[in-house]
């Protein structure tokens, strides 16, 4: 018998939040003190798909976290297996309770390695499904009634005040001091910020949202921001889910959150695919396209640098990544639109840019990521081939220019008829501007016209190939419901 205390542990990842929070209520009726935990993983803070925006948004949820107990949230900077050992130096663990996490292949692998640990320590590690994502599950029959059933069950109150919570104070030395200074650039995290995004959102400004959904401008304030607070957990999709519908039956306001709630329904759906077959982080999710062809030339090379650093000569191109890497966030059109440049006009291999992105998502979030990601670049076979000109994306979502005006600054004293294609300029009028193309800002690297008829054939012509077919049927089969 250890003479140690015994208690439980409760291990935060991607659910940074203290309501909605199963494995937190489970381990408060248990009755042990709970140690709260939350773990800055090296294999993680390593990770291309993973920047300080990121860090810093979690930094600011424990801390939001910390204001509402009455203790402390544990934090350690070491792989969770060394993390618990030097908990059980102290403590003896009778569980472990977490949410499952459907993450990157590394986090996978981490979780094989805490299961070891359990079984060998003889800790009982008790997970719980997250939102409606389910683990296992081999096809969609019945998902639909129990997505919809998870997000209405009634939520469980936690009385955060009455935790009984023990403390563990790791060295966090080597932690970046700056994760706790605010960057106004970004969203602030935290449950609290979450909250107030989404009151904001009811206020007014989501009254609008399915009329400026796609407007790089406009969408920015009528949609409603959530996704950081989201893929962190700050605030439950059901949360969100049910508030929403506290508001449905606001004059004016059905049309937009009739769109709001099919897409917290997608948000699970494409998570649910990542975990379904979750090597799509390497490959394509349709074999059928292993060898489709990609540019893998020096000129390629130097097209991606230009795609990353939005510099490509396409104003709304340059705009938008400028955008994301000033302020974390754009909406989905233009997220598509990125990912249609770099894939069909650049014709540059989706795997080249998936990480970047994620870097300059602060709400990146795997299985949404990954499965947008791949439908954007036409591998998958099941969905509609997208081959956005950024010329007409332009013209039609900022047609005043004010969005690309704001970040390209080299190109902004344009009148409206030449902003959108600078290239047109005569000699003249670069004079008059003072804009020096392939100076000042760039010419274009792509013909769009050409790059979009090339594209066009080759993915057509690999649609057809039958072992694409063949797979597509598979993906169906697998991931599109069959029933209801
Ligand atoms: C290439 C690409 C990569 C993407 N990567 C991410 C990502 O890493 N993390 C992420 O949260 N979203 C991602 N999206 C989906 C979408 O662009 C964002 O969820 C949305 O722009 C976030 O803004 P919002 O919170 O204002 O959304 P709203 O329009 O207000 O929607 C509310 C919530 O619904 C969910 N949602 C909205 N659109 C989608 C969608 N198309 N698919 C799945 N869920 C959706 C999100 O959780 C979002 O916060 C990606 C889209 C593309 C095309």
């Amino acid at each position: 018998m250890s003479d140690k205390p015994k208690i439980n542990i409760v291990w935060f990842k991607r659910d940074l939040r203290l309501s909605d929070h199963e494995p937190l209520k489970l381990a408060q009726d248990s009755g042990l003190p709970i140690l709260l935990l939350y773990v800055f993983e090296p294999e993680l803070l390593n990770d291309a798909h993973y920047s300080e925006r990121h860090w810093r948004f979690v930094t600011e949820s424990l801390l939001d976290m910390n204001r509402r107990l009455p203790g402390k949230v544990s934090v350690a900077n070491d792989e969770i297996v060394n993390v618990l050992n030097k908990i059980s130096n102290h403590y003896q663990i009778d569980c472990l309770f977490s949410h499952e996490e459907t993450g990157l292949a590394n986090t996978y692998q981490r979780d094989k390695a805490v299961a070891r640990w359990a079984g060998n320590q003889k800790v009982n590690w008790c997970e719980r499904q997250t939102g409606a994502v389910i683990r296992p599950c081999n096809n969609r029959d019945d998902w639909d009634k129990q997505w919809k059933s998870v997000m209405r069950a009634e939520i469980e109150p936690i009385l955060v005040k009455n935790l009984n919570l023990v403390y563990l104070d790791f060295d966090t030395s080597q932690l970046p001091a700056v994760w706790k200074n605010r960057d106004l650039r970004f969203q602030l995290g935290g449950s609290k910020a979450g909250w107030r995004v989404l009151d904001d959102f009811f206020e007014s400004r989501g009254k609008d949202y399915h009329w400026f959904i796609s407007k790089p401008l406009q969408s920015r304030t009528s949609c409603s921001r959530m996704s950081p607070y989201l893929a962190w957990g700050n605030i439950s999709l059901r949360e969100m889910y049910q508030h929403v519908l506290s508001h449905w039956n606001r004059k004016g306001w059905r049309r937009s959150l009739v769109a709001l709630t099919s897409r917290l329904h997608w948000h699970c759906h494409f998570i649910q695919k990542f975990e379904s077959e979750s090597t799509m982080q390497f490959d394509h999710i349709n074999a059928g396209y292993q060898r489709i062809p990609y540019r893998e030339n020096r000129q390629a090379e130097d097209d991606l640098l230009a795609w990353k650093r939005g510099q490509t000569g396409y104003p709304l191109i340059d705009a938008c990544m400028r955008c994301l890497q000033e302020t974390g966030y754009i909406n989905f059109r233009m997220r598509a639109m990125l990912v249609s440049f770099l894939c069909h006009h650049l014709q540059i291999d989706w795997r080249r840019g998936v990480a970047h992105l994620a870097n300059l998502f602060l709400d990146f979030e795997p299985g949404i990521h990954y499965a947008q990601f791949q439908m954007q670049a036409g591998v998958t076979g099941t969905n509609t081939i997208r081959i956005y000109n950024p010329t007409k994306q332009a013209k039609e979502q900022d047609p005043d220019g004010t969005f690309i005006r704001r970040w390209c600054p080299e190109i902004a004293a344009l009148p409206d008829a030449l902003l959108f294609e600078p290239w047109l300029l005569t000699s003249m009028e670069e004079l008059m501007y003072e804009i020096r193309l392939g100076g000042t800002y760039p010419r274009p690297i792509v013909d769009v016209t050409t790059s979009y008829r090339e594209a066009s054939e080759l993915l057509w012509s690999w649609r057809k190939r039958d072992e694409v077919k063949a797979e597509a049927k598979r993906i169906v089969r697998r991931h599109v419901r069959t029933k209801n």
